[in-house]
Formats: C-alpha cells, structure tokens, sequence
C-alpha cells in the first residue's frame, strides 16, 4: 500500500514538471511570435538568436551585476553580426569624458552630451536585462545583446522599457537625464562582457558612419583596464580581428624614451599617444616623481 501511495506521488510529480515545462515552451512561443512581429530580421536569424544561451545564463534582472567571478580568459572574442550601430543619442556625438583613470577612479564608460528629456536608443537589437537604479549610476538600462555584449546607459531621467523587453537597434529606450552621482545632464555608455568594462571606442567608432570595429573583435587586457586609458584624450585605437593579432599585441615591444630637458610626464604622455597612469604603471613610478635628464621610461 505505502509502495503505491509513493509511485502515484512520484507520477504526479513528474507530470506537474512535464506540465510546467510545456507552459513555459508555450510562453517562450509567444514571446517568440511577438518578438518576430515587431522584427525585420529573417526569420532563421532571429530564431538562432532567440535560442541564444545568453539570454538565460546569468540573466539576472534584479540588479546591475549579473556576472560574479566570471571565468574569462584574455584574449577574448566578440562576434557581431551587425557591421554598424544606432546612435544612443538622437544627434551627433559630443563626447565630454572618455573611459579611463578619472581624478583617481575609474571611468568605465564614455560621456555623450545631451538634455534631460532626450531620446537614448539602444545600439543593437538585444533584450533588457536591467532597468532600474543602481547606486552611482542613476536610473539605468542594461541591455544584452544576442554575441554576450551588454550596453549600460546611466544617468537616465525616465525609462521607456522594462526588464525583458526585445529591443530594436535604434530603439527608445529612456529618456536622458542627470541622475545618480552626476554633473550636468549626459549619458554614460558602458560596453560590457561578462561584466567586464571595455573601453567602448575600441568596440564602436563613435567618429564616422556608426561602425562596429570589427566582425570579429578581440579583447585584450589592454583595453579593458581602465588605468591604462586617460579619460582626457583617445587611446591609440588598434583594432585586433584575429586571434593571432591580439597575442601579437600582447606581446608587442615597448618603445624606451630618454627624458630631455623641461620633459613633463603628461608632455611625455601626450607625445607617445600614451596615458600618464600608463607610463607610471609601467616604470612603477608616481605621478608626482620628479623626473631626471637621461632616465629611461619605458612606454
Ligand atoms: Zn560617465
């Protein structure tokens, strides 16, 4: 008797988790249906990309972080399938602060200027993974796009979308604004992988036509540490396609400079198209070490 009672709790069991299963299949159906309605994509893309793990690992909605202690190696490489971009902002691009070390922090994105009220837009096609408040940040929209990428817009004044929600490239998504730790209305892009910031003018070139950088973009270390970018000026942009070309660029040889006469570390900097932070890193100096006539710095 007691065997039977268990063997009908363990069918039923199984039967409330085939049930489950099948409610959630027609869920992800519907969504699926709706999502290709709003699209002009073909369709073969589209399911592709709805099947996308990266819109269930670590799809965390609640919070700004969705990744702890992610396991990445550099180099790593980005696909996209798009060769170009939509603006985040509804006019041409002022930028006011670039990533990098800023006034002893890191500035893991880059500053666009622009008016409370105004349009942002989402850059590519993705689904929002975030839209809430984050400490600093303000009010905030992560959203994940189909290769693992992640485009942050901080500083907002309103939202246009909620968590979930498929965007289109170009999409409204939220109102500019001037919210969380913020001076003067702007918007604060970050491009993300797995978390980890990557200086977004190595990714998107925000000077002409709206390009990706690359199909195939890889990612050194280089250009996902902040201290090795200064957030007053462009870092020497070059683009790595291939897996070969960021071992290379890992690996490339430093230049050596001789201090001369009324040398400054910032005119040292600006010369070799380098950052202060960088060249203090890499000779292990500080900012404020008097430099000496003849020393050798390696940039
Ligand atoms: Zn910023």
């Amino acid at each position: 008797m007691k065997k039977t009672i268990y063997l009908l709790l363990i069918i039923c069991n199984t039967l409330t988790i085939s049930a489950q299963k099948k409610l959630k299949n027609i869920k992800i159906a519907e969504s699926y249906s709706k999502y290709l309605k709003n699209n002009s994509v073909k369709k073969d893309t589209l399911k592709k990309e709805f099947t996308n793990t990266c819109f269930t690992e670590n799809w965390v909605t609640s919070q700004f972080t969705a990744y702890r202690n992610p396991n990445i190696k550099f180099p790593f490489e980005i696909v996209f399938s798009d060769t170009t971009y939509a603006s985040p902002v509804g006019k041409k691009h002022v930028i006011t602060s670039r990533y990098g070390w800023r006034k002893n922090r890191p500035h893991r994105g880059i500053d666009i200027d622009l008016e409370t009220g105004d349009s942002v837009f989402s850059i590519l096609p993705g689904k929002v993974r975030f839209a809430g408040r984050s400490t600093g940040y303000g009010k905030t929209v992560v959203i994940r796009h189909t290769n693992g990428l992640e485009t942050v817009y901080a500083h907002l004044s309103g939202f246009k979308v909620k968590k979930n929600d498929f965007v289109q490239k170009g999409q409204v998504i939220a109102l500019g604004g001037n919210s969380g730790r913020s001076r003067g209305s702007h918007l604060h892009l970050e491009t993300r992988y797995k978390g980890i910031a990557i200086n977004p003018e190595y990714v998107l070139n925000f000077k002409t036509d709206y390009k990706i950088r690359a199909k195939n973009l890889w990612v050194t270390q280089d250009w996902a540490t902040t201290y090795y970018h200064s957030s007053k000026r462009q870092s020497k942009l070059v683009t790595l396609n291939s897996y070969e070309k960021a071992i290379a660029y890992k690996k490339r040889k430093r230049k050596v400079y001789i201090v001369k006469r009324g040398d400054t570390l910032s005119g040292i900097a600006y010369k070799n198209r380098t950052s202060i932070s960088r060249i203090c890193k890499t000779n292990k100096i500080r900012k404020t070490t008097t430099l000496r006539i003849g020393q050798k710095l390696i940039i």
